[in-house]
């Protein structure tokens, strides 16, 4: 059985496992440990991952980046339209009422969600994952921004449902970051707790997160978001100012070329890089259009004045992270930061400025996450053993429910779940009613949500509800926030107080039957519920489709295999014969292998360009039904010195 953490990042994921030597992070087929957050579409087949990234600027317009700022978005979101757009070359769409693109594929049109973008994307992980621990990949755990939303959440979760991982938990990057920090640690105090601060900036967005710690257990005390701090805001800033600068000195305005100002955008983000370890970068591009070679040199000073508005937000999150814990600078003893982001000198310095200390170091700023994730899935996997240690998160926008008001009740509302409420959590309300009722789930504070969100979480009917004795009934509610952070109504039951006995003991130790009263369950009452989850009918057409999709590009990926050996053994073959192997084959039939082996080669390379599979394989068996006895032979004369030479010795 797989224990997978996954870290699923706006710009690449890291995938680490459990094994039984402890956690590693794999590699994926180019062996690089993170892998691109891209999906590209071709005539032929898709491309993901590192695949896609050769493909991002000649494939732009088929090629889609951004995968987790869509998840769980509808197409007129203003962060769709305002922001994502200007990350993604491709057409966004409205797909079956979400967020989408249009793209060229296999010769038309074709439109996908992003829920099925983000499928297609975790498919590839479990396909690196699946080659690197040589087995099926199913239980992982995904990391998700600790504020992501409920339909935010349940796009990521129905996207690993379709390529059939089983997800034991969407994770929040940090809360996983901070399991990683607090098993490893064996200096935990058993008393007072050690506060951590918790620091990722990634490629979009920036969160800290203050974390408790004592043996055995860590509780996530408070944390604060900016969702539109991250790499590629820095990068921007950068591309800004060049594009200006190039429109001076060469006369080219890349807004008007979408090639140039991708590949203005790749130099930027290289330039951004260098200028954390050296006070200047050059940045050179040729023919970026209109046949114009340009350069220009950024110094660390420009970038840091640049992106000045950036650099004086950043204490801003900080400070909101401590007010949500109801802490204080001096109250944190360590400061922990993970995501490239956090590499920028002048960032680095901001926060260690702010805290007042120095930075810790005991975390892998591009790991700890996905390490955190397989930890977490090793705990939650019944086939692992892992020391105990608990994680106690918490709700990170407060939840409440409401419904009309009767005659018995004035109050229309309840916060279910607060700020700071643990994850998971079950709530049990109460309601007085005669007849069925319908209860809203929404999000208590819509102006905390990131933007473009619906506050709206789920409407829940409660059928069946009759009064009983001419009286309301008492009515039980059973509210859960599961491990992932999704709301349900779990189940809805009626009580009633009735006299019961009760064997108790007495004084003396004696039996003694008491009638008392009790409130007991009488009855189960069905429950509907309408919730932003996407309807089975149109999750299954998307198992459907990507489960064709991932078949035609194993099958070309073979197709392309099956080439590659046909023409490598035509290659080698043609050469052997007339070298070593030219005397162990048959004189009669040396040139008409010959001639095969070059008809080959050269069918390879003009009309057997784009063959199916089985036709490769045949002419390779072909040739091979005159070329292995030949090899045989070949060996047998090479082996046999040796034995005899062995013989001879002994
Ligand atoms: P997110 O967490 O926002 O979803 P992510 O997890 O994919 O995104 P990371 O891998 O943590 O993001 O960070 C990627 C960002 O860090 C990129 O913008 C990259 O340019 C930036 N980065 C990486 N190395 C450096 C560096 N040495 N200096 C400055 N920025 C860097
Ligand atoms: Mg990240």
């Amino acid at each position: 059985m797989s224990v997978v953490g996954i870290d699923l990042g706006n710009l690449q994921a890291i995938i680490a496992v459990a094994r039984n030597r402890g956690i590693d992070v794999i590699c994926n087929e180019v062996s690089n440990r993170a892998t691109p957050n891209i999906v590209s579409f071709g005539p032929k087949q898709r491309y993901i991952g590192e695949a896609a990234k050769t493909q991002e600027i000649s494939n732009a317009k088929n090629t889609i980046v951004s995968l987790k700022r869509l998840a769980g978005r509808t197409f007129d979101d203003p962060e769709v339209q305002e922001v994502e757009k200007n990350f993604i070359m491709a057409e966004l769409a409205d797909v079956n009422g979400q967020a989408g693109v249009k793209v060229n594929y296999l010769g038309e049109e074709q439109v996908f969600s992003n829920v099925q973008l983000i499928a297609m994307y975790l498919n590839k992980l479990k396909d690196i994952t699946a080659a690197e621990i040589n087995g099926p990949v199913s239980d992982c755990v995904i990391t998700v921004p600790g504020w992501f939303t409920e339909v935010q959440r349940r796009a990521v979760l129905t996207a690993s449902e379709i390529v059939g991982l089983n997800c034991l938990r969407l994770v929040n990057d940090l809360t996983a970051a901070a399991l990683g920090y607090g098993i490893t640690k064996t200096d935990l105090p058993e008393e007072k707790a050690k506060n951590v601060a918790f620091v990722d900036i990634g490629h979009s967005s920036y969160t800290c997160q203050i974390a408790s710690f004592v043996k055995g257990q860590l509780t996530v005390r408070g944390q604060a978001f900016d969702t539109h701090f991250g790499g590629r805001d820095f990068d921007a800033v950068i591309v800004e100012k060049l594009a200006e600068e190039f429109k001076e000195k060469f006369k080219i305005d890349v807004y008007t070329n979408k090639k140039a100002l991708l590949r203005l955008r790749v130099a930027a983000e290289r330039c951004k890089k260098v200028l954390s370890a050296n006070p200047q970068a050059p940045v050179n591009i040729e023919s970026i259009m209109d046949d114009k070679d340009v350069s220009a040199m950024v110094n660390r000073t420009d970038f840091e004045e640049w992106a000045t508005h950036l650099f004086t937000r950043t204490k801003d999150v900080l400070e909101k992270a401590l007010e949500s814990a109801g802490m204080a600078v001096e109250d944190i003893d360590s400061v922990e930061m993970v995501g490239g982001t956090t590499r920028i000198p002048a960032i680095k310095e901001t926060i260690s400025k702010f805290f007042g200390k120095s930075i810790s170091t005991t975390l892998n700023q591009d790991e700890a996450v996905a390490r955190g994730a397989a930890l977490q899935c090793a705990m939650l996997s019944p086939v692992f053993k892992v020391r105990e240690f608990r994680v106690n998160d918490v709700v990170t926008y407060p939840i409440k429910l409401t419904w009309e008001a009767t005659p018995e009740e004035e109050e229309t509302e309840i916060v279910v779940f607060d700020n700071n409420n643990s994850i998971p959590s079950t709530k049990i309300l109460t309601f007085f009613r005669r007849e069925p009722f319908t209860l809203q789930a929404v999000y208590a504070k819509p102006d905390t949500l990131p933007r473009g969100i619906n506050p709206w979480i789920g409407q829940y009917n409660i059928k069946n509800v009759e009064p009983v004795n001419g009286e309301p009934a008492q009515v039980k509610v059973k509210v859960r926030l599961n491990i992932h952070g999704i709301l349900s109504v779990e189940s809805a039951y009626t009580v009633e107080e009735k006299m019961v006995e009760e064997e108790t003991k007495n004084k003396d130790g004696e039996k003694e039957t008491k009638t008392v009263k009790k409130l007991v369950k009488t009855g189960e009452l069905p429950v509907s519920s309408g919730t932003t989850a996407l309807p089975k009918k149109l999750v299954d057409e998307y198992v459907e489709k990507e489960s064709q999709m991932y078949v035609s590009d194993k099958l070309i990926a073979e197709t392309e295999a099956a080439k590659n050996s046909l023409e490598e053994y035509g290659y080698e073959m043609r050469d052997k014969i007339i070298g070593p192997l030219s005397e162990f084959i048959d004189p009669s039939e040396k040139d008409g292998f010959a001639k095969d082996l070059n008809a080959v080669v050269d069918w390879i390379y003009e009309d057997g360009y784009d063959e199916p599979k089985s036709v490769y394989v045949e002419k390779l068996d072909a040739l091979k039904k005159i070329g292995t006895p030949v090899v045989e032979r070949y060996r047998e004369e090479q082996e046999r010195p040796h034995a005899e030479r062995s013989l001879r010795e002994t």
